[in-house]
């Protein structure tokens, strides 16, 4: 077994660099999954970058949301506290005045708006607006209050709530009377100058907030700029996974499926198989081809020596029948044995009488055409078929047999000298069996004296 290898190792040389320049379809998967599990991986986390920048877009809404409700609470608080104060300074009822202190005090719906805006200010501009609006908002509750405790003098209201408390009227005001404290109250909150400021705090805010919404608005534009890019890359990312797995599965086809149906097919037909494939099937189609190599060779050793007489490499008697048996048209037969043959092997021995049967074998077929079937049936018998040949050519076989006879004559060597007896028939004869046509006009020769020719004369 390792002889054999070895001796196909060396056949097989240039096989096996040709297997070695293969590509490995091992090598491709372990390329393909590795590549796959690297694009899902980026695929992930770009997914979640996806999703995150999803909720900062829903986070800038919501921010854009708190300030426009903001900027409605900021406008409608706003104008709650100039109606009550509008209403207590003209009717002089503490109602409107509690209902303007517990708005200012407790809801506190302007400075949770200020606040709001305050915190999502952005810009320079935006955070200076806002402040002059709170600065002139200030001045105007301050002016507010000031009309209020003038009210609350007018009326001789009790129980203050504790910024009128805290606010002193001016020396002058303190002197005035009722009616002109009323008087200087209503002019204070109702009138050209408070509107002018109220006006003016309302352009400050709006101005701030555009300013916001304006940021918000880049904001939301740089958030959909993202969300574009990763939306592309994940679809990059998508395309090449997809080109991925297509070349893998067409590598595959290339190199596996396509391969093993071509070899399939020569298996199947007994043929040798050509280095088609991956390196891995290029390896198993070397071993199959030096197997079928050797099996070739056995096969045609064993088909020799079925054909073929081993001491004189001439067709044995097997195939000698299997030939008169396909014959088709006219043919020859020529049946020679040599003369006395027993004698030799009994004077010289078996081993020369081989020699001998060898020699003349050898003589025999030296002189017939190739298409001529030359054979040993055994012993000291050959037969010879002459396709194509009719009682016509019976001058050139007469020939042939003569330069024979001759040629055994001038044998040169140690070798005892052999004759040989011929008796030929042919298929157009007339009779059925040539070999005993043939045999009769052989035995014909024999009894005739030996070393000659005799025709089968029907
Ligand atoms: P004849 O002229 O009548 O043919 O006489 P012969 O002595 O040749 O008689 P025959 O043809 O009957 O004898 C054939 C002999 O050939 C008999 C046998 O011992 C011998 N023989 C058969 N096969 C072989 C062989 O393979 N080698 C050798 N050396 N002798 C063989
Ligand atoms: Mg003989």
């Amino acid at each position: 077994m390792s002889n054999l290898s070895t001796e196909n190792a060396g056949k097989t040389d240039s096989a096996v660099s040709t297997a070695k320049r293969a590509p490995h379809i091992t090598r491709i998967n372990v390329a393909v999954i590795t590549i796959s599990i690297l694009l899902i991986a980026i695929a992930v986390v770009l997914t979640t970058r996806l999703i995150a920048v999803t909720g900062q877009s829903d986070d800038v809404y919501a921010r854009y949301k708190a300030c426009a409700d903001a900027d409605t609470q900021l406008m409608e608080a706003s104008d709650y506290l100039t109606t009550q104060v509008r209403l207590f300074v003209t009717t002089g009822d503490r109602v409107f005045m509690d209902n303007y202190f517990e708005e200012l005090l407790n809801t506190q719906r302007r400075d949770k708006a200020v606040a709001v805006l305050e915190s999502e200010a952005v810009g320079e501009k935006a955070k200076s607006d806002l402040a002059v609006a709170l600065g002139e908002s200030n001045e105007l509750a301050l002016a507010e209050e000031y009309a209020m405790r003038l009210v609350v003098e007018a009326e001789g209201i009790t129980d203050l709530p504790e910024p009128i408390e805290r606010t002193p009227l001016s020396q002058e005001d303190k002197v005035l009377s009722p009616a002109q404290k009323r008087e200087l109250a209503t002019s204070l909150v109702i009138g050209d100058s408070y509107d002018m400021i109220k006006a003016s705090i309302s352009q400050d805010v709006e101005r701030s907030s555009s300013a916001l919404v304006k940021a918000l608005d880049q904001e939301q534009l740089d958030i959909e700029r993202q969300t574009g890019l990763l939306l592309t890359a994940l679809i990059a990312v998508g395309l090449l996974l997809l080109v991925t797995v297509v070349l893998g599965g067409v590598a595959t086809y290339q190199l596996v499926t396509r391969p093993m149906k071509i070899h399939a097919e020569n298996i199947a037909q007994a043929r040798h198989l050509d280095h088609l494939g991956c390196f891995e099937i290029r390896r198993v189609v070397d071993a199959y081809n030096a197997l079928y190599d050797r099996v070739q060779e056995r096969t045609e050793r064993i088909k020799h020596e079925a054909e073929i007489d081993a001491l004189t490499e001439l067709f044995n008697r097997g195939s000698f029948d299997r030939i008169m048996s396909s014959r088709k048209g006219d043919f020859a037969l020529v049946l020679a044995d040599i003369d006395h043959f027993k004698d030799i092997n009994d004077r010289y021995g078996h081993e020369v009488g081989d020699e001998v049967i060898r020699v003349v074998a050898g003589v025999v077929e030296s002189h017939f055409r190739s298409s001529d079937f030359v054979c040993r049936l055994g012993g000291d018998e050959f037969a010879i078929i002459l396709p194509n040949t009719t009682v016509a050519n019976r001058g050139s076989i007469e020939a042939k047999l003569a330069e024979i006879a001759r040629a055994l004559d001038a044998v040169e060597g140690d070798l005892p000298k052999a004759t040989l007896s011929f008796g030929v028939a042919f298929s157009n004869d007339g009779t059925e069996d040539i070999y005993n046509d043939a045999d009769k006009a052989l035995y014909e020769s024999k009894r005739g004296g030996r070393n000659r020719v005799t025709f089968f004369e029907g």
